[in-house]
């Protein structure tokens, strides 16, 4: 799906807006300094299309070089993004900040659609028309308050919006691609460093490929492998302010572009919520997956057991990624990484014909019927793989299934068939 990313300094009404646009009432978001929020993104829908909007509302402001700093991570946001939702406060016509992130904007190159926010009557409407300075082409007039506006701002915004995102990624054939994710600290640029300094000379020009500029080409064992997002890992984000947003902004952002994300763990701490959740983040995106349990170096025989433990405990729903110990520092291991990514890629890809699936759920069935519910019992009639990347299961049956049920078929689903590395999703369609 496409990404609209939605900027502007703080207090203009993004977050309202942004509510406008998802049809919401309710005031999810807050342009409270210092606020940070766990999701960043949220699914939309206008006349039958989907897309993403990426909220930006999450801002820290502090007095000093604002102007500045809200460049900087509206560059952070309209990189992720295919077009940029540009909201102003018609009230208070065109400020410093404005012009600074005009300038961002000239140089992403990427669509604008200006927004001219709190246009709540015709004397506004005059003032709407000052964002033609601007120059970024028409202002819409617009109030998130009483919805005025808004409409014509989605049409205008959807005729600019790439059908799908606008990037290499549906090249067929082209190098896969890899995402490089985990929480900060946990050395995922020493990683990517080591994967690169394994090759002589980073390839940027292999003919018929398009590469992003914030993507790397690598060679991993004589085969060339797409790196998603590196500029984030090489630019040292963590260290600007609001890192802790902007670096889920940019996991997400990654996770969405990659075919299989390496997740990077620090074997030498525990087990935190926040990697569990990079995790989810990357079965919901049902994309492929690789644990590397990293800085490997500084793990004693004492941590590594109690490793064992929290794996079993915590990574038990991740059982079937293969995951590799490594030092990133020392480079232990890392060649490794390149065989789990590809049995990780081959698992995603896996296609079961519908004669090997219906066989084998005749004999789920046969061998564990689905218990009498009310004097019935649904019956699984037939099942089709009805997509690979990740491998997606319907099953039409004769009434609905326990979700106790459909999760053993997936864990049998696995044993049968393996798909190492890949979420496996199993939907099902009860005829009722
Ligand atoms: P990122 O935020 O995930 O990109 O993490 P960095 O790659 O910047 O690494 C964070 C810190 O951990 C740096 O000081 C690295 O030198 C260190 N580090 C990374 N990998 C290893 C490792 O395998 N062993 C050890 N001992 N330190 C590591």
């Amino acid at each position: 799906k496409p990404v609209l990313a939605v900027v502007g300094r703080p207090n203009v009404g993004k977050s309202m807006l942004v509510n406008r646009i998802l049809g919401r009432r309710e005031a999810v978001v807050q342009d409270l300094p210092g606020v940070t929020r766990d999701r960043v993104s949220y699914d939309a829908t206008w006349n039958g299309r989907e897309f993403v909007v990426v909220d930006t509302g999450g801002w820290i402001s502090d007095a000093k070089g604002m102007a500045a700093r809200i460049a900087e991570q509206a560059e952070l946001a309209i990189d992720a993004s295919d077009a940029v939702l540009f909201v102003v406060d018609a009230t208070v016509g065109i400020t410093d900040e404005d012009e600074a992130v005009v300038r961002v904007l000239r140089q992403s190159k990427k669509p604008v659609i200006l927004a001219a926010n709190k246009v709540d009557d015709q004397r506004t409407e005059a003032e709407a028309s000052s964002m033609w300075n601007l120059g970024l082409g028409e202002p819409f007039g617009v109030s998130a308050l009483h919805g005025r506006g808004s409409g014509d701002l989605l049409d205008a915004v959807l005729a600019v919006l790439p059908d799908a995102p606008e990037r290499a990624e549906e090249e067929v054939g082209g190098p896969r691609r890899i995402a490089i994710v985990g929480k900060p600290n946990v050395g995922k640029s020493s990683l990517l460093n080591k994967l690169t300094g394994q090759q002589r000379s980073v390839v940027d020009n292999v003919a018929g490929t398009t590469v992003d500029p914030v993507d790397e080409l690598v060679e991993l064992g004589g085969e060339l492998y797409r790196f998603i997002d590196t500029a984030g890992l090489r630019k040292r984000v963590k260290e600007a302010s609001g890192h802790e947003y902007y670096a889920s902004l940019r996991t997400q952002g990654a996770i969405e572009r990659a075919e299989v994300c390496v997740v990077v763990l620090d074997a030498s701490e525990t087990i935190s919520d926040q990697d569990l959740k990079i995790l989810s983040m990357v079965e919901e995106a049902g994309k492929a997956l690789v644990i590397a349990y990293n800085k490997w170096d500084l793990t004693d025989e004492e941590r590594r057991r109690y490793l064992t433990r929290e794996i079993e405990q915590d990574i038990q729903a991740f059982k079937w990624a293969p995951s590799v110990n490594i030092s990133a520092l020392s480079g232990r291991n890392v060649d490794k990484l390149k065989k789990a990514i590809d049995d990780a890629l081959a698992g995603w890809e896996t296609r079961i014909t519908t004669g090997q699936l219906n066989s084998f759920l005749g004999r789920v069935a046969a061998s564990h019927p689905h218990p009498v519910r009310g004097g019935k019992q649904p019956r699984i009639l037939f099942g089709t793989e009805a997509q690979n990347c990740p491998p997606t299961f319907v099953l039409f049956t004769s009434g609905l299934l326990d979700p106790q049920y459909t999760r053993f078929v997936e864990r049998r689903l696995r044993e049968e068939f393996g798909f190492v590395g890949t979420p496996v999703r199993v939907e099902v369609k009860a005829r009722e």
